[in-house]
Formats: C-alpha cells, structure tokens, sequence
C-alpha cells in the first residue's frame, strides 16, 4: 500500500556528531495493530502501511538515524547512551505547525544499543500506546503513539521468548537534558553551543541565550510534573536522558498511575531506593535541571558569573513547581483561585487518603457528590474535612474538568496486553475509547474505573521492557 509522509528534517542537518545515520533493520511479518487516525491526519500522514511502520521499507523523504546522548542513570552520570532501539525516521510539520519527531522504538540494533538487541516485545510497546494516549487526552504534554507493528520475530526478555513489535512515537523533539550533557561532558562546545540555538529555535524561541533556555525548560518541567502529579502518575525512570527539553513527558517504561493513594509509591522494580517514588518527583525534577545548568554553563567564559546566574533560575524551580501544584490541586478540589492557605485543606485531605488508602482518582471525583465519604473508611474524618471543605465554596464544574474518571490502570493494562499476546485486541480498543474521553466517560465503561482487587494488584511495573 503506497503512503506519503511529508518530511521536513532538520535534526539530519546538524553536524556529523550527533548521530548516526542508519536504516532500520527490516523484521520478518509486520501487521498493523494500532493506528491512530486522528494523529496521522494531524501530522498530514495518508495511508497505514505496517512495512513502514516495521522499519522495512523507508519512505521517501526519511532521513533516519539514532541520536546521540549521555545521562544520569539513577544519579550516576553515564557517558555515552543514545538511541539504542529507536531510528529517527524524520519530522513533519502538523497541522498547528509544530515541528514533530517521528520515531520508530524497537526497529533494531545501533551503535548504542551497548548489551542490548535493539528490539521491544509488545508488552511494553501496547503499555506506552496505551498510556501515552491517555496522558494527551488528560491533557498534559506528552510524545504520542501513531502506530503499533507487531510482527514474526520473537523478542527475549526474563520470561523468555515475547512476540516483537515495534512503535511509531511522535514527539515534540527527542532533545533531552542528556543530548546536551554529552557535548559538555566532552568539551566540545561547539556542538553544545549548536544544539543550544536548534533547541531555542524549536522549542524556546523566545529564551534569550543558554540561560533563557536553562530558565524555560525550568519552567516546562515544574508545569510537567505538577501536572503528572495532579493525575497520580509515576514515571519511575525520571533518568536526564528520560527529561525532555520540549517539557513532554517521555519514556513510557516502569510508569504507572496510582490506585491507592500514598506519597511513597514506587512501581519500578529497579527503583530499590525509591529514589523516583511519586512524592520525590518534583525533587528530582529540580535535581535534573541543575544537571542541564551545569552542562549549559560550559558555553560561558565567565563561569563565576553563569553559575551564580544559572544557580538562581534552578532555585526559583521549587516556587514554581509549588504555585502549579497548588493551581492543580486547588482545582481539584473546586478552587479556582488557591491560596497558600488552602494548602492544608488539600494536604489533609491527601493525609486523608494515604491514612485509609483511598482511591486517588476515584477519591477526587467522588468529591461532592453522595458517595464521597463511602471512598474513606474514617468517614468521620472525611464528614470534618468536608465541612471545612464546603466552607470554600468549591466550583463543581471546575473539578469535573480537572479530575478525571478514569485513569490506565495498571491491572486493565496487564489484562489488555495478556489479551493482545493471545492475539485478542478487543480490550486494546476498548481501554483506548474510555481513556479517550477521561473527564466525560460514557457510563458503559464504569467498570473500567474500579480499583484492582486484592487479586487483580499489579504490585511493579517493570518486566522487560
Ligand atoms: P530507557 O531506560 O528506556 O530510557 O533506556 C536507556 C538506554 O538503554 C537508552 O540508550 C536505550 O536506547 C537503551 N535500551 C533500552 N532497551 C534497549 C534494547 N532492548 N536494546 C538496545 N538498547 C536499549
Ligand atoms: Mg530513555
């Protein structure tokens, strides 16, 4: 089947050292089983064709090749990562006329792929799809999924032969807080100074130089990552190499959206010393932009003076991610207008739900209405609360716009990937057309919105990804 993608590559014109050109490697038996209509007419992408998708054939006009990057891997600096299962095939500009990445995840080995086979099994390929989507209908940036290719080739993981698929990821930019620490680590300068001007130009044209960019990316994430945490969600790899310049949430691998409420939760079962646990997100959001501070204060002369400027603009970080949690949260809970002293309105009722280990989701969208207290089991405590509650005057449309009705929950998650392995995609499209309409869910997908049983716990969420 013939399709035509409307390429306009500009990563492929930067300088040799960037990455390396590189075909995808073909993989026998590509099938389409995932394509996301409404993206590709986005993106101006007429027809569907799995060989694409696959990385068998190359359409005209790609230009692929892996990225380059380095990072901080659980807080230890690595030097050298990169795409290492991921070909760039190219950008378009979209319809809004936003320059957009689009990735092929699991098409093969590259020079960075390290121990690694280059591949992804349809687990997590399904699991990214799926919570990616989710996360853009919820309304926080996020890269998206286009396409899921499954095809013939097994993929080995713990559990022993997967069958392989690979993923189309569309992304704002694949820029991350890595791709500039490489450049800085080595000392060459001249690449960090170009990669800092593409990334102004694409993502912060109105930054002004590398302390304007350090200042907008600061700002981008502390939206990001209050917004993560208005919704329950863990990334669990918040890795520099997994931080995007762009300000989208990346890198679908060990996340999870809680069920039960509890600032300590940790879904990665790589994450030992819950150094990613929800409650250490923003810390480790800050923790990140100082490592982009100390990359970008290489291209300055008088480094004194750019580390007290750069210290600053990492320092406001916290203020920030603090007003837009309580800009969240005060919505949450029916204010439109939250002050600092609100905050122990929101906290207690957080307490709350960690103490009785409420539903997060279902325990915000009850609010106000006749099955609130039914959430907690000190119902006492939540009938006080609510009086101070009710004492503000909450807005109910406001809430019913910020607290969604459904959120991917894990054990469906689980379920619809055990379904798709044997070969049955009817929960994939189904989980897809709830988590669709989060804020507004038809009543036939009620069920999709109750929280696992004893049973039904999906107690980590890394499995080989
Ligand atoms: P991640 O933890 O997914 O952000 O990946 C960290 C690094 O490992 C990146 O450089 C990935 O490209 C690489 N990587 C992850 N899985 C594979 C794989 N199956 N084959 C090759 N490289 C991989
Ligand atoms: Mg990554």
């Amino acid at each position: 089947m013939s399709m035509h993608i409307p390429f306009d590559n500009s990563y492929a014109t930067l300088p040799d050292g960037f990455f390396t050109r590189l075909d995808p490697t073909p993989v026998k038996g590509a099938r389409m089983l995932a394509w996301n209509t409404d993206l590709a007419q986005q993106l101006g992408i007429d027809g569907q064709d799995a060989n694409v998708f696959a990385g068998n054939t190359v359409p005209d006009g790609a230009a692929p090749l892996a990225q380059l990057y380095a990072g901080h891997q659980f807080g230890n600096y690595n030097p050298q990562l990169g795409d290492g299962r991921a070909i760039l095939l190219g950008e378009v500009i979209d319809q809004d006329g936003t320059r957009r990445d689009i990735q092929l995840k699991g098409s093969g080995p590259t020079p960075y792929s390290r121990m690694g086979d280059g591949r992804a099994w349809l687990g997590p390929v399904l699991r990214e799809y799926v919570v990616s989507e989710a996360m853009h209908a919820l309304g926080i940036p996020t890269t998206r999924a286009l396409a899921a290719v499954a095809t013939d080739e097994p993929v080995y993981r713990e559990q022993g032969a997967l069958p392989g698929a690979v993923l189309t990821r569309i992304a704002a930019s694949h820029l991350r807080v890595g791709t500039f620490q490489i450049f800085a680590h080595r000392g060459e300068i001249d690449a960090l100074r170009t990669l800092t001007d593409y990334a102004i130009a694409r993502h912060h044209p109105q930054a002004d130089g590398p302390l304007g960019l350090l200042s907008a990316v600061c700002v981008a994430q502390a939206e990001l990552v209050a917004a993560w945490m208005s919704v329950g969600f863990i990334h669990g790899v918040m890795n520099t190499d997994n931080c995007t310049i762009s300000g989208e949430t990346i890198d679908y691998g060990p996340c999870a959206f809680m069920d039960a409420y509890h600032e300590g939760r940790v879904f990665s079962s790589i994450d030992q010393m819950g150094r990613y646990a929800f409650g250490n997100q923003p810390r480790i959001a800050v923790w990140n932009m100082a490592q982009l501070a100390t990359a970008l204060i290489q291209l300055f002369d008088d480094k004194e003076r750019a580390v007290e400027e750069a210290t600053a603009i990492v320092h406001a970080m916290p203020g920030q991610l603090q007003t837009a949690w309580l800009r969240r949260f005060g919505a949450k809970i029916g204010l439109a207008e939250a002050t600092p002293e609100d905050q122990p309105l929101i906290e207690d009722l957080l307490a709350m739900m960690q103490a009785q280990s409420a539903d997060f989701t279902n325990g915000f969208a009850a609010l106000g209405t006749e099955t609130a207290r039914d959430q907690f089991t000190d119902r006492a405590a939540f009938d006080a609360w609510e009086v101070r509650w009710k004492a503000r005057l909450p807005d109910t449309a406001l809430m019913a716009r910020t607290n969604p009705q459904i959120i991917p929950r894990n054990h469906r998650i689980e379920a619809m990937i055990d379904a798709a392995v044997a070969g049955d995609m009817a929960p994939f499209t189904r989980l897809m057309d709830a988590l669709a309409a989060p804020y507004n869910l038809p009543d036939t997908y009620d069920d999709l919105r109750r929280p696992p049983t004893e049973d039904e716990i999906v107690p980590a969420t890394f499995c080989g990804t």
